[in-house]
């Protein structure tokens, strides 16, 4: 974690009511300290249960913040810490208690552990809410300058080729920006694949070390980003993102096709405009086309 540096900040007011019975999954810094919201502190100063993916980490985040832990119980918890851990939380919340979980950095079930537990909680319609807060995937998208309306996050891929390459096929015509995690040391390989099977020209970005001193974003297309990064002793964690597949060149025949379809439920003049919505095409082309389909 970034270190806090220079002369100390005033000690913050926390929220030292108490925190409400149920689980609060709690999001944590992905590298500067400071990353952290009132309200996750409010929570990690009244919990009554603190539990972590790793409790070092999380101890060390709240001497940062001068959080004591009081005595309070610390448990570990990760999806395979098993289902004793899992019942034994569900104990303590059944009782009225608050439990606080954070995962190692960042998001907790954002490919961290938390899924097994939030789905337990959830089973047994006992109370839980979240703390949101930092997300390397979120913070990656709003710097990559790629498009933020639609986007598939695919975590981390297989580090076989074979798995890691139909992986990238499977995603290679989803209409959305792609966003996957990946070790710096795999990220040339990745990057190779990427080439490979989206194509050298697409756009692509890599974001390294987010919320770090070092901070990067190396944006390029994913040829030339393949060569920069092979040639390069990659350190710190990365996000790659990938833009969208242009769209299919539409033709003649492919608004012939949507048309044929449209025209089997809808009236000439609605099934022009419905073509030309859904493929972008000018809607009288698509009129006039619709009025030179055979009717049957
Ligand atoms: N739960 C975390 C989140 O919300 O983003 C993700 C945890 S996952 C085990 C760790 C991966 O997230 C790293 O390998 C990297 O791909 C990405 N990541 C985490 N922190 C990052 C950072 N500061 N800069 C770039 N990528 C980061």
């Amino acid at each position: 974690m970034q270190p806090l540096s220079g002369p100390s900040p005033p000690p913050l007011k926390l929220d030292t009511r108490a925190i409400p019975p149920g689980l609060h999954l709690i999001a944590t810094p992905i590298g500067a300290a400071r990353d952290i919201t009132l309200r996750a502190l409010d929570v990690l100063a009244g919990a009554d249960v603190l539990v972590a993916e790793d409790t070092r980490t999380l101890k060390h985040l709240m001497e940062i913040h001068g959080i004591a832990i009081n005595g309070r119980p610390m448990v570990a918890y990760h999806d395979h810490s098993g289902e004793g851990v899992i019942t034994r939380i569900l104990a303590v919340l059944r009782e009225g208690k608050s439990v606080a979980y954070a995962s190692e950095a960042g998001t907790p079930l954002i490919s961290d552990p938390g899924f097994e537990l939030a789905r337990a909680v959830a089973a047994a319609e006992l109370p839980m809410t979240a703390a949101p807060g930092p997300c390397a995937a979120i913070c990656a998208l709003t710097l990559s300058g790629l498009p933020s309306d639609r986007f598939l996050f695919a975590g981390f891929l297989s580090s076989a080729q074979s798995a890691r390459r139909s992986a990238l096929a499977d995603v290679a015509q989803v209409q959305a920006t792609l966003i996957f995690y990946e070790s710096p040391k795999r990220l040339s390989a990745l990057l190779t694949d990427m080439t490979a099977t989206l194509g050298g020209a697409r756009q692509a970005v890599v974001c390294r070390e987010l919320t770090k001193r070092f901070e990067e974003v190396a944006r390029g297309t994913l040829a030339g980003l393949a060569e920069e990064f092979s040639e390069r002793d990659v350190k710190g964690e990365v996000v790659v993102l990938v833009d969208r597949a242009a769209p299919e060149e539409v033709t003649d025949e492919v608004i012939e096709a949507a048309l044929d379809q449209a025209l089997k439920t809808m009236r000439v003049k609605d099934a022009a405009t419905f073509v030309s919505q859904t493929l972008g095409v000018s809607r009288k082309i698509a009129y006039q086309i619709a009025l030179s389909r055979p009717k049957d």
